[in-house]
């Protein structure tokens, strides 16, 4: 079974495409929880953080790296933003398959500082 970011990487589900190059892809998130709420998504299907693997490790350290020229095509990468990774059900995770969340465009809560 396909999951739903396999769908839209595969082009079988519609997206709003904010980013796309060989190893991940950008799309702004359907249900937002900030003004600005991207996901980033790399095509190689980790199901989840805590999966990855050693040689995982620089396409994590990429994806990094790319969250900040999603945050610049966004505008947010100047007045900030948060990159969030929900790993497991008590984080909410609800894709099995790895993804960023890039929130902002506003001043962000913090109920765990
Ligand atoms: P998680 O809860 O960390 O696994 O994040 C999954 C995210 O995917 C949620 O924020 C959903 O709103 C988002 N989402 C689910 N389906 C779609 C879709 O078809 N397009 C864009 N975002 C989606």
């Amino acid at each position: 079974m396909k999951t739903i970011f396999r769908r839209i990487i595969d082009r079988e589900l519609p997206a709003d495409v904010i980013y796309e190059d060989e190893r991940c892809i950008a799309i702004h998130d359907i249900h937002p929880v900030a003004k600005v709420h991207a996901l980033l998504i790399p095509k190689k299907e980790i199901p989840r953080l805590s999966s990855a693997e050693a040689g995982d490790q620089e396409l994590l350290g990429y994806l990094l790296v790319v969250a900040t020229t999603v945050a610049a095509k966004l505008g947010i990468a100047e007045t900030g933003f948060r990159v969030i990774i929900n790993n497991g059900k008590d984080a909410g995770e609800s894709v099995p398959h790895l993804h960023l969340h890039l929130l902002g465009g506003e001043p962000l809560g913090w109920k765990h500082g």
